[in-house]
């Protein structure tokens, strides 16, 4: 075996060729020794042939490069899914870009009081803002809004009864499953009604000494239909207030717009929400709302001053990088029109069907010869969906690019190779046809989505 193994080249000598010499400038020097006794193993455990010098240099460089290269990229959201969860939901308003960009870079007043010069309150800065856009007295930020809802479980409900319907027991995805939010906040889960209908009277029988909250949650990402009852927020909230029962309604994903009057299916606005009564309504900064990753809790004040006090409220608040984007976002809603124009989200949710066409058919002419004889594509009506746990079985019109395989053509390995580009391109594949939703590829992107596709490479057939 020595024999064999003294002719391998030495550390050394890869580390003074050409790869070698790079991968140490770029990547310093003890890492490209590590990388270089890998590679080193791995070559004596699998190559038949003693290898060149050259040859480890560059696998040890090429592997340093795919280590270092960025984990977090930027893709082609084509899937139709407006807020794809998967995808990082909504992007951001330049404005809320600039000011995060600025908190970054730069010491923030974020808890600091440049009036008085003492010690401020990060949330001072937006809660006036959430109060005047939907009409509550109070609000508060915290980490998103499964967040929202754990620490007000926690402060109002701690080994006490939160009551719910089992109609609205969601699960959001993953982990997020009320019954076990329920049980990491303190609060005993007390179930009323049934699956498909809830009475006024089953909440009042469950209701006592014992009760901490009632809550109300929006089943935002399915639909009961047939024979169901629900109790309205309004009549809770009246059967609530004389018992001195906190009502908290889980809004989920929260618009500050009426979405019907831009053509979108309805969702209760907050606003709406807040009216109906319920003393506490939660929901998500990057869902509808187009803002960052965040979960607001407005409503009655002495509920909210309670819940800022509860300590697991520091190990949820937000950062200044974040503040900093939901005040430009929130102060883009000041003005409607401009909410429309400059959120990213609100953008795409109503981008008329013309201009989608309009880029389809752009793309369309580059995409043909790129898959030559082995796929057809055609331009094809489709439907969009908000995304996120918004109007679940609602979808809004749009326009893609279906490409169907011809021949033994594989549409399961045009996915694949649409996904490995330098900025993958996602879409989703239906009846054997991938489909590229062209409703999130704004006009601005073309350039940069034609250049993508370029070096795309499809297997053809035989
Ligand atoms: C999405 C959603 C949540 C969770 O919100 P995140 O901001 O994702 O944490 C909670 N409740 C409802 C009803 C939701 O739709």
């Amino acid at each position: 075996m020595s024999s064999n193994f003294a002719r391998f080249p030495s550390v050394d000598r890869i580390l003074r060729s050409a790869s070698g010499v790079e991968a140490a400038a770029k990547f310093g020097h003890s890492a490209t020794v590590s990388m270089i006794r890998i590679c080193l193993a791995s070559e004596r455990v699998s190559s038949e042939s003693t290898p060149t010098v050259e040859k480890v240099g560059e696998l040890a460089l090429s592997l340093l490069k795919d280590r270092m290269a960025p984990r977090i990229r930027p893709v082609f959201n084509l899937t139709g899914t407006v807020l794809h969860t998967n995808l990082g939901r909504a992007s951001l308003a330049e404005e809320a870009i600039e000011s995060a960009t600025t908190a970054m870079r730069r010491p923030v007043n974020i808890e600091y009081n440049l009036n008085s010069g003492r010690r401020g309150e990060r949330d001072d800065h937006i809660a006036d803002l959430l109060c005047e856009l939907t009409g509550a007295e109070a609000a508060t930020v915290v980490n998103n809004n499964a967040a929202a809802l754990l620490l007000t479980l926690n402060t109002l409900s701690q080994s006490k009864d939160a009551i719910v319907s089992r109609g609205e027991l969601i699960e959001i995805g993953g982990s997020f499953r009320l019954p076990e939010i329920m049980q990491s906040a303190g609060a005993r889960l007390v179930e009323v009604g049934t699956t498909n209908r809830t009475h006024a009277r089953d909440y009042e029988r469950a209701m006592g000494a014992e009760t901490g909250t009632l809550l109300k949650v929006h089943t935002s990402n399915f639909k009961v239909q047939g024979f169901t009852a629900e109790v309205s927020t309004k009549k809770l909230s009246s059967m609530c207030r004389p018992l001195g029962v906190p009502l908290v309604f889980d809004l989920g994903s929260g618009s500050f717009v009426d979405m019907s009057t831009l053509g979108l299916p309805h969702e209760p606005t907050v606003r709406e929400c807040v009216n109906e009564g319920p003393d506490l309504v939660l929901f998500s900064g990057d869902k509808v709302l187009g803002g960052v990753q965040a979960g607001f809790i407005v409503g009655r004040k002495k509920l909210v001053e309670k819940i800022n006090q509860n300590p697991m409220k520091r190990a949820l608040r937000v950062d200044k990088i974040r503040f900093a984007a939901i005040e430009a976002t929130l102060k883009l809603y000041l003005n409607q029109e401009l909410a429309l124009r400059h959120i990213p989200t609100l953008r795409l949710l109503t981008r008329p069907r013309e201009k989608i066409t309009e880029v389809a058919r752009m793309v369309l002419a580059h995409l043909k010869p790129k898959l030559g004889a082995a796929f057809s594509c055609k331009i094809t009506e489709c439907e969009s969906e908000i995304g996120s746990g918004a109007a679940p079985t609602a979808t809004i019109p749009s326009v893609a690019i279906a490409i169907r395989p011809k021949g033994d053509a594989s549409v399961v390995a045009l996915e694949e190779a649409m996904r490995r580009l330098q900025v993958p391109v996602l879409g989703r594949i239906s009846h054997g046809t991938m489909i590229l939703d062209f409703r999130c590829l704004e006009e601005e992107s073309i350039g940069d989505f034609v250049k993508s596709i370029g070096s795309l490479k499809t297997r053809q057939s035989p």
